[in-house]
């Protein structure tokens, strides 16, 4: 079954803003088993609108388009729909109704245009909108659905999941879905992870595809069968296959991330943490307290981005904040062995380094990140040299200590397990 998505705004066109909505669509009806074969951007243009619904509809038996359905001028793209089929709209009880509620609830009175947002084409069908006023509108005709849904995200998403995907079921019965399962690694370059999955990406079902991003990598296994039990064991046979090869640096599948997986071990582990940025500026302490519940294992986080502060407050020596501006290993140690003393903290995790775009020395250029955890077992230090803006360079700096974090606690994981599974590594 093959699907087309329209996105309509001139602001798209413009590239004011990225449209999100394309790819979240074609994300869910991937899922669902729906191939989406071309996607197409317009303007708030009456013609060229009209005649982009009617080719998608000449090719494609589901399309989707989002954008231009507010109340002013330019929002014309279920006229456009309506024209492309030959039908007119007409203004619908029912959806003026929920829009009348909407308002109701708010406080708020309609003005006259908004009354143009309940115009419905003749024998479709209105999807009210909880997050806005918007209705959406979906027809179905010679056994294809066309539809128009609001730009919006926070309410084209909704409408999409509790009004579109529904009819879409039950409109094309046949659909096979695709089983999916992603894997997340940390730790290993792409290149290095393609060399070891080469023969499995050679597949055609399941697929085995990797995709690199901010300083790690999601390998996405998708196998589509008739029967869903099927292609479940195609996917868990795979998914064995690059654990056994790759194991070491997996830390989650699907929706996990870094610090709800490291969150997961300190919980059950009865471990604390306490951190102390310089180069990151607060982004491991937040990405840490992203995670609903981190207040069981989380103590403090403290930005530590003067020397006399290091010194003062983390226990510093002197020599080492003053060599290299205090981008070195020796600060990096006691910055976290110090956040740990003052906190309480089982834990202790430090950041220093060069940001950018200017400053760095001779020994340790704009770029540099040193990255510290301490424990009862003692301190690691690690440096790494990232390039890009000083945005994507504090960025590179927290994944990667939330990633040093995260293998210092699976490796000593391993051995509590090797220990009480009386193994000898
Ligand atoms: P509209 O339904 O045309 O009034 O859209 C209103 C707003 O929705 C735009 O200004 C954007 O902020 C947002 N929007 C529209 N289309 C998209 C899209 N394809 N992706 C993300 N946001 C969008
Ligand atoms: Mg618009």
């Amino acid at each position: 079954m093959q699907a087309e998505i329209l996105s309509v705004g001139t602001e798209l066109l413009l590239g004011e803003i990225t449209d999100t909505n394309a790819q979240y669509i074609s994300a869910r009806l991937r899922d669902i088993g729906v191939f989406v074969y071309r996607r197409e951007t317009l303007g708030d243009n009456r013609a060229r609108l009209t005649e982009a619904f009617r080719e998608a509809l000449g090719r494609a038996s589901l399309v989707i388009a989002t954008g231009g359905l507010g109340p002013t001028d330019d929002d014309i793209t279920a006229e456009c729909l309506a024209a492309s089929l030959g039908l007119s709209l007409e203004f619908h009880e029912g959806a003026w109704e929920d829009m009348l509620e909407w308002f109701r609830i708010r406080g708020r009175e309609p003005s006259a245009s908004d009354r143009k947002q309940a115009m419905i084409i003749r024998g479709g069908i209105p999807f009210a909108n909880k997050a806005g006023t918007a209705p959406g509108q979906a027809i179905i005709t010679g056994g294809k659905v066309a539809c128009v849904l609001p730009g919006p995200p926070r309410e084209m998403v909704p409408m999409f999941e509790e009004h579109l995907l529904p009819l879409i079921r039950s409109t094309f019965t046949d659909l096979i879905p695709l089983h999916i399962k992603n894997l997340r690694l940390v730790g290993l370059p792409e290149s290095k992870v393609g060399e070891a999955l080469r023969d499995l990406m050679d597949s055609p079902n399941p697929t085995v595809a990797p995709y690199a991003g901010q300083g790690q990598i999601r390998i996405r296994i998708a196998a589509r069968s008739e029967d869903s039990s099927e292609a479940g064991k195609l996917v868990s046979a795979v998914e064995a296959e690059v654990r056994k090869r790759l194991g070491d640096y997996i830390y989650g599948e699907d929706g996990d991330t870094l610090e709800s997986v490291i969150g997961e071990i300190l919980s059950r582990r009865g471990l604390s943490l306490a951190v102390a940025e310089s180069v990151t500026g607060g982004l491991v302490a937040h990405r840490l307290t992203n995670v609903p519940g981190s207040s069981r294992y989380f103590k403090m986080g403290m930005v530590a981005y003067s020397p006399a502060i290091k010194a003062t407050c983390l226990g510093v020596p002197e020599e080492a904040v003053r060599k290299d501006e205090g981008v070195n290993r020796e600060t990096a140690a006691s910055m976290a062995a110090g956040v740990r003393a003052l906190s309480g903290a089982k834990i202790g995790v430090a950041t220093t380094g060069f940001a950018g775009p200017t400053g760095g020395t001779e020994r340790e250029p704009v770029g540099t990140v040193f990255v510290a955890v301490s424990d009862d077992d003692g301190t690691e230090v690690e440096r790494y040299v990232y390039g890009g803006s000083r945005t994507a360079i504090k960025e590179y700096g927290a994944g990667r200590a939330l990633y040093v974090l995260w293998r210092r606690l699976s490796k000593s994981n391993r051995k509590r397990r090797d220990q009480a599974e009386g193994v000898d590594r």
